[in-house]
C-alpha cells in the first residue's frame, strides 16, 4: 500500500467511526483494526503496531469519557500521537554546524540509492552555503567511483577515489585527510553496499568507522523494502552507531511504513527522504508534517 493510499485508509476509518451514532467499545475495535490492517499492508512492522493499537486504547478509555467530551476528537488525537512517537525517536541527531568540519559516512545495501543520496546530501549543504566534498570508499563495486565521480562533477562538488586502490580503509582516511586540509565543512564517506548483508560488508562499514571516526552515520533505506525494513536497519545499527536515517525512493510507490520501521530499529531519527532521481529531489523530514498529511 503507497504512501496516500495508508493515510486514506486511515482517514476512512477514523470517518467512519465518527459517522457511528455512538461511539462504544465495538466502533472503537472497529476502527482500531482498520487502521491495523492498513499500517501492516504498508509494511509496518507487527509488533509497532500492535504496541500503538494497545497504547490507543489504554489512552482512550472510553468509560472514562464523560458525555459531551469530542469522542472522535480524542480518538484522532491519540491515532496522531501515536503515529509521531513511532517516527520520533526522542532524541535529534547529530547536526552538522557550518563551518566546523564533521566527517558523516553512509551505510545501506546496494541499490538502495546510497550514492546518489550522498550528492544530494552533499548539494543540499552546498546551496545552503557549506563546503562539502565527497569520499568514494566503495572499490568493491566496479563503477562506483565514477558513478560518484560522475555525480560530485555535475554538481559541482570535490571528490576523492581511486580506480587502483582496493583498501577502503586507506581510501576514506586519506581523503578525509586530504578534505580536512582543504577546510571543507562536510566531508561524505561513501561506502560499499554489497548485494546483501553479509559479515564481510559488516566488518568493511565497522573498519572505515573506525579509522574515519565520522561524527554521524546516515542508513539510508529504499522505502520499498516492506516488511524487511526492520531487521534490516537492526543489522547494520549492530556493526556501525547509526545516528540516523534518509529514506529513498518515497516517490513511485513506495511503501512508507519501511520508515516507521527502520526508526524503531535504530533508535535514529529519519533526517530526509529522497523522492526522486533527481540531484534536487530531497526533503527535509519533519514528523508532525509527514503524520498530518498522512491523515490528509
Ligand atoms: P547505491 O547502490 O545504494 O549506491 O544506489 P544508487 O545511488 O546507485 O541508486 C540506485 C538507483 O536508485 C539509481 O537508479 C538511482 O537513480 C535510484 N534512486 C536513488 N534515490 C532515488 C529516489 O529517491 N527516488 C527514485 N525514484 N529513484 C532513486
Amino acid at each position: 500500500m503507497v504512501l496516500a493510499e495508508l493515510g486514506g485508509s486511515i482517514s476512512r476509518a477514523l470517518q467512519q467511526m465518527s459517522n457511528a451514532t455512538v461511539i462504544d467499545e465495538k466502533v472503537l475495535n472497529d476502527c482500531l483494526n482498520d487502521i491495523t490492517r492498513a499500517l501492516l499492508q504498508s509494511d509496518v512492522q507487527f509488533k509497532l503496531v500492535r504496541d500503538m493499537q494497545t497504547n490507543i486504547k489504554n489512552i482512550v478509555n472510553l468509560d472514562d469519557l464523560a458525555a459531551g467530551h469530542n469522542k472522535r476528537r480524542i480518538i484522532q488525537q491519540a491515532v496522531f500521537n501515536e503515529l509521531c512517537k513511532i517516527l520520533d525517536p526522542g532524541k535529534p541527531s547529530f547536526t552538522p554546524k557550518k563551518g566546523k568540519t564533521s566527517v558523516v559516512m553512509f551505510v545501506g545495501l546496494q541499490g538502495s540509492g546510497k550514492t546518489t543520496t550522498c550528492t544530494k546530501y552533499a548539494y543540499y549543504h552546498q546551496k545552503k552555503g557549506w563546503k562539502p566534498a565527497l569520499v568514494c570508499a566503495d572499490t568493491f563495486r566496479a563503477g562506483a567511483f565514477d558513478q560518484l565521480k560522475q555525480n560530485a562533477t555535475k554538481a559541482k562538488i570535490p571528490f576523492y577515489g581511486s580506480y587502483m586502490e582496493s583498501d577502503p580503509v586507506k581510501i576514506a582516511v586519506e581523503g578525509v585527510e586530504r578534505f580536512k586540509e582543504e577546510n571543507c565543512d562536510l566531508i561524505i564517506v561513501d561506502t560499499s553496499g554489497r548485494h546483501k548483508q553479509e559479515a564481510a560488508l559488516f566488518e568493511e562499514m565497522r573498519q572505515v568507522s573506525e579509522a574515519t571516526k565520522p561524527d554521524l552515520v546516515i542508513f539510508v533505506m529504499d522505502s520499498s523494502i516492506g516488511q524487511a525494513a526492520f531487521d534490516q536497519a537492526q543489522a547494520f545499527k549492530q556493526s556501525v552507531a547509526v545516528g540516523a536515517v534518509i529514506v529513498t525512493k518515497m516517490d513511485g510507490h513506495a511503501k512508507g511504513g519501511g520508515a516507521l520501521s527502520a526508526v524503531a530499529a535504530t533508535k535514529s531519527p529519519v533526517i530526509f527522504i529522497g523522492t526522486g532521481e533527481h540531484m534536487d529531489e530531497f526533503e527535509v523530514f519533519d514528523v508532525k508534517p509527514f503524520v498530518s498529511r498522512l491523515l490528509g
